[in-house]
């Protein structure tokens, strides 16, 4: 039998377990970009109604007739929030990895919507920097912290890129490419396994021991380099692959001996547009059902989790599959949903803030047990169907 503080403590551990199986969602807006859309005929079609223009969580699309489109997140961020903002609003989330937690973020969103800008941004420019960059600046300085009390940490990065449901390491040059004038084949083939510890194995992809982040910043200049040669080969792929870097995380206390296994994983996903359905043929069409079908299949294994569903379905695609291990459990996934807030993007935004709704969907249903208010405020029926209303 168990005593009373036992009881207590596996209740708050389960409470806490409850917790981390949650994720979250984030919505950002950029800016109406100075060359194009900044203009009369292209407004700004996004309204904040609920905290003004930082950190609210109701954001409205408004059609040119005035029907309104109203979505609520866990966080949306108007197009004044700085780098350095969002940053601040994560930071405690990639400190976890270095805790042993395995960490998801991605960027959702239409090609130019601002999911490099967010994910990598210019790494050189303080103010422009995005999340990798300052991620990796506080996971070693943090690391370097640490040692005080004993702990060591080894630290390897990877970046690949998923196009077409096929794997290509980013941190190989990009010369066998080049030679064979298909920048999608090294002629490696990867795979993916999980092993007992509930690590992912990709066979064949490289590894990288990193100590700094000047030395991931090489890396991913590298990367940089790998993809664009890529894009001139293959039409611009970049936007129509997934580019995921992850950095896997091992400590060990000298003193405590305790150990901790963390992974942080960083997603800029493929444009989540659809191609237009005429005129896409061939390649084309097969590089579009692949997006069209993988982004889905993310959007149906966090629905799965979040519903705590007995079957998640990882194994439907590449990228679910791949990052299993860090999805669901006691895995904690952030996911931003980019917006371009120009009337031209009004369709592409309101689908891009329809799946993010999908994705949120259950959090809202976990909500209305504990805080009813807000649920009752929210715009989003379980379902993530979307409720316009029109003033
Ligand atoms: P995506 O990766 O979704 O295709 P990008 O990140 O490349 O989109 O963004 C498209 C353009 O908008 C780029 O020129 C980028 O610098 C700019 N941009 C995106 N988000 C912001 C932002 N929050 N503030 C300023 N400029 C931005
Ligand atoms: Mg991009």
């Amino acid at each position: 039998r168990l005593n009373e503080g036992e009881v207590i403590r596996r209740k708050l551990h389960n409470t806490i377990q409850e917790l981390k199986g949650n994720i979250r969602v984030f919505c950002r807006v950029r800016p109406l970009l100075v060359d194009g859309e900044d203009t009369e005929q292209s407004q700004s079609v996004v309204q904040y109604p609920q905290f003004g223009e930082l950190f609210g969580r109701g954001i409205d699309l408004v059609q040119a007739d005035g029907q309104k489109y109203t979505f609520s997140f866990d966080k949306v961020f108007g197009p004044e929030t700085t780098q350095e903002n969002i940053f601040e609003e994560i930071s405690q989330l990639v400190q976890s990895a270095l805790d042993g937690y395995k960490v998801c973020i991605f960027a959702y969103g239409q090609t130019g919507s601002g999911k490099t800008y967010t994910m990598l941004g210019q790494p050189d420019q303080q103010a422009h920097k995005g999340l990798i960059p300052r991620s990796l600046e506080q996971i070693f300085k943090s690391s370097q912290a640490l040692q005080n009390q004993g702990w060591r940490f080894t630290m390897q990065a990877s970046m690949l890129e998923i196009y077409n449901e096929t794997i290509r390491d980013l941190l190989i040059p990009p010369k066998a490419d080049l030679q064979k004038g298909d920048a999608a084949s090294t002629g490696k083939q990867h795979n993916i396994k999980h092993d007992n510890l509930g690590h992912t194995q990709v066979s064949e992809l490289t590894l990288v021991e990193v100590t700094s982040w000047k030395e991931v910043s090489g890396l991913l200049r590298q990367a940089a380099q790998s993809r664009s040669v890529g894009k001139t080969a293959m039409n611009e792929q970049s936007s129509r692959s997934h580019c995921v870097f992850t950095l896997r995380i091992s400590g060990v206390n000298e003193s405590t001996e305790q150990q901790v296994h963390g992974v942080l994983n960083l997603v800029d996903l493929a444009g989540s547009e659809r191609l237009s359905r005429s005129g896409a043929t061939g390649d084309r069409l097969k590089e579009t059902q692949a997006i069209n079908k993988s982004l889905s299949c993310l959007g149906d294994v966090i629905l799965a989790i979040a519903n705590k569903e007995q079957h998640v379905p990882y194994r439907n695609s590449k990228l679910t599959y791949l990052l299993q291990p860090c999805l669901g459990g006691d895995s904690k996934t952030l996911m931003f949903v980019n917006i371009a807030p120009d009337s031209k993007s009004l369709h592409e935004s309101l689908c891009s803030l329809r799946f993010a709704a999908k994705v949120n969907a259950c959090e809202i249903g976990v909500a209305r047990r504990t805080t009813s208010s807000r649920a009752a405020s929210a715009s989003v029926s379980a379902a993530g169907d979307v409720v316009p209303r029109t003033h």
